[in-house]
């Protein structure tokens, strides 16, 4: 299971630093246990038109033994990319034009769309949560 990291370093210091990287331990997704560190991968991370390799740490519950992917971004590309080109979609431009402003393959823009459109309820049940508990109730 992959475990996405809020990490506030730019894509080209999260790879400089490499293995050195200073990543939480997390508490399983699945039991809810302390994690202990297990190791890392490679995998390419697209940043516009190129792809950077980085190394993406693993880290194992002790008590269930399953092991998860710390992600430092969620996905291939940036999340900064991807909120631009999901932005042109909801405001009406289509995948394949919003793919070639991008310079990305059409395919990764349309699955961006499908992600976001089977995750638009729960969005929005977010959404309305966090205005409730900020204002205490949503507007008619
Ligand atoms: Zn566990």
């Amino acid at each position: 299971m992959a475990i996405v990291w809020v990490c506030r370093l730019g894509v080209d210091a999260y790879a400089e630093l490499g293995r050195q990287l200073d990543v939480p331990r997390f508490e399983c997704p699945l039991c809810g246990r302390p994690m202990a560190r297990w190791g890392f991968y490679r995998r390419y991370l697209r940043v516009g038109i190129w792809c950077r390799r980085v190394w993406i740490r693993r880290q194992r519950c002790r008590a269930c033994r399953r092991s998860h992917v710390v992600l430092p971004h969620g996905r291939l590309d940036e999340v900064g990319v991807i909120g631009e080109g999901t932005e042109a979609m909801v405001a009406g431009r289509g995948a394949r034009k919003v793919a070639a402003d991008l310079g990305l393959p059409h395919t990764t823009v349309r699955d961006w769309r499908r992600r976001f459109r089977s995750r638009a309820v729960l969005l929005a049940m977010g959404v309305a949560a966090a205005v409730v508990a900020l204002a205490g109730t949503l507007p008619a």
